[in-house]
């Protein structure tokens, strides 16, 4: 039995915790600058897994790598029992070819900040280590440095699967399914933000999910001058489609947040040929599953109508996205706390609903789970203007937070961690989070000259 009286508070190691991460401030940005200079891709990030690793084994912390490609997770046990709390950070970048900081090769930049995720997430455990921490603590803490965040390249990940790689296009969902989360009782993060109007540090509630659309109409080949009545025009198919889809939106409720925004990838081939094949993309995005479901049969219908009224066919091809985050209030209070400890009450903020999608969704709909957005950044993100302004703020102050977290969660018997779950009711268990996911991967082809349609799975 451990000596309560003997025992430091809470306070007291948080202080700790935060000293020794001020002491190895320089060595964690250094991290976050290193990462910002070998921007990977989605499930290709093998340089910025290498890094992660490497300080891991510096700090001997025990890990696993190649989890869902380039995955790494590394564990600090208490010998507490209790709950774990998984840190994680995004290794992807995005692709923004004109950014300063882009690889000159493949386009890749960091411009969505994941790279202060990596440092932060670090920056945690160096400081846990560093202060001594995890023996005044029950249970254990991941450092999960994961893939794949930014949905892209998505044809590049279809091959994936084809290849056997991967079963689901997102990094997050794909370590659900593979049971890398199994061992994992709650998970939080901390992701940058460059937005001037936020203050430091801002939680929003809850953000969008989205399911992805591939869709081809097919017509049928003949001269446009000379002849277009014997051909069947698959881009007037797609226009007709898009303008039903348009004529949907009055029938979307304002809370449930729908965006369809679709693209026209082919929009034909020669001029003088009636289209053949017209090629379009979209997210189908919203607030609750409910409610993408029932704008995703809206835009099937709306896609099967502008094939029927031109006679041609339309191939709808469904993959399953992102799920809707939903930020657990428990966490929410303990970040909201060690925030204003660290940058005032005027420096945080709590905001309602956000458009945005991020797989951290995924793993809200089965554990607590926080997405909160600390500053440090400027210009727009995805742009090649944004820019880690304030290193200090990016990579420094989300490893404190993040520590300081982890002390109020699994301080003493780890109660507060072990509350938080007991309260928690997660709208799926994997099981069941897994066969909607699979259910959801399907191809149908919808013949307009017919009125008939045909669905295969493609369910995993
Ligand atoms: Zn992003
Ligand atoms: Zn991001």
């Amino acid at each position: 039995m451990r000596n309560r009286v003997k025992m430091k508070t809470a306070e007291k190691l948080k202080q700790e915790v935060c000293r020794a991460i001020d002491i190895e401030r320089e060595k964690i940005i250094d991290i976050g600058e290193t990462i910002r200079k070998v921007p990977e891709l989605g499930f290709k990030e093998y340089r910025t897994a290498g890094l992660v690793s490497d300080i891991m084994e510096e700090y001997s912390v025990p890990h696993q790598t190649e989890l869902a490609v380039t995955g790494v997770k590394g564990k600090l046990a208490s010998t507490n029992p209790g709950p774990a709390v998984a840190l994680l950070g995004e290794l992807d970048s995005v692709l923004v070819a004109s950014h300063p900081d882009a690889d000159q090769e493949t386009g890749a930049a960091h411009a969505c900040g994941h790279n202060a995720q990596i440092a932060g997430m670090l920056g945690a455990m160096i400081g846990l280590i560093e202060s001594n921490t995890i023996e005044n603590l029950a249970g254990s803490v991941v450092f999960f440095a994961v893939p794949a965040e930014e949905y892209v390249e998505v044809e590049y990940r279809m091959d994936l699967v084809d290849q056997g790689k991967i079963k689901l296009p997102g990094g997050k969902p794909e370590l659900i399914r593979l049971g890398h989360f199994d061992d994992i009782d709650m998970a939080m993060m901390v992701h940058t933000h460059s937005n001037p109007g936020f203050k430091k540090a801002i939680v929003c509630s809850s953000s969008n999910g989205f399911i992805t659309k591939f869709i081809c109409f097919e017509g049928k080949v003949a001269h446009a001058g000379v002849a277009p009545e014997k051909g069947i025009n698959a881009l007037n198919a797609a226009n007709l489609a898009i303008l039903a889809i348009n004529s949907q939106r009055e029938t979307f409720r304002d809370d449930d947040s729908i965006r369809i925004h679709p693209i026209i990838t082919k929009g034909g081939d020669l001029v003088n040929v009636v289209p053949e094949e017209v090629r379009m993309e979209t997210y189908v995005r919203g607030k609750s599953i409910d409610a993408i479901l029932d704008a995703d049969m809206k835009l099937d219908r709306s896609l099967r109508a502008g094939a029927m009224a031109v006679g041609g066919d339309v191939v709808i091809k469904t993959l399953p996205g992102y799920f809707p985050l939903s930020n657990n209030s428990g966490l929410i209070s303990i970040f909201k706390e060690n925030c204003i400890s660290l940058f005032g009450e005027d420096d945080y903020q709590q905001a309602g609903h956000r458009a945005g999608s991020t797989d951290m969704g995924d793993v809200s709909q089965i554990m607590p789970a926080l997405h909160p957005f600390v500053g440090g950044a400027k210009g727009e993100a995805h742009s090649d203007e944004f820019t880690i302004s304030n290193p200090d703020l990016a990579y420094v102050a989300p490893a404190k937070l993040l520590a300081m977290s982890v002390i109020d969660l699994l301080y003493g018997r780890a109660e507060t961690a072990a509350a938080i779950v007991e309260n928690h009711k997660p709208r799926f268990t994997k099981k069941e989070y897994l066969d909607f996911q699979s259910k959801l991967y399907k191809t149908e082809t919808y013949r307009g000259s017919t009125n008939c349609s045909e669905t295969i799975s493609n369910s995993f």
